[in-house]
């Protein structure tokens, strides 16, 4: 994991006017996430079975975990979850919610993707 070293504070976003949320030593725009969850919504029920079909029993039940939590918390169903999570992921690495899914195709983990209490 690379990203940002934060030494003057959170980043801001112009598009959003907020703060960036920090993650470890990387930084988003919950803005721009929910934008990208959004836009991506349709594909999420797809994008979801098709991940749960190649992870590890041990994986499976992580992404389980988190997704029933983040439901509860978010009030959404749990594939708008999931893409949720990926584009948080997404904009950490300046990817897309498609280069992220390529990475959990690649190495049939999400352990790197889920926040690190899940993991
Ligand atoms: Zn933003």
């Amino acid at each position: 994991m690379q990203g940002i070293v934060l030494k003057e504070g959170a980043p801001w976003c112009n598009r959003h006017s907020m703060g960036h949320k920090v993650f470890d030593n990387r930084s988003v725009c919950i803005g721009c996430v929910e934008e990208m969850a959004e836009e991506n919504e349709i594909r999420g029920h797809k994008l979801l079975e098709e991940t749960r079909n190649i992870l590890s029993v041990a994986d499976l039940k992580k992404l389980n975990d988190y997704l029933q939590m983040s439901s509860l918390d978010l009030g959404r169903r749990q594939p708008f979850c999931f893409v949720r999570l990926l584009a948080t992921e997404a904009l950490l690495s300046n990817t897309s919610v498609g280069g992220i899914m390529r990475k959990i195709r690649k190495e049939r983990s999400i352990s790197e993707i889920l926040p690190s209490t899940f993991v």
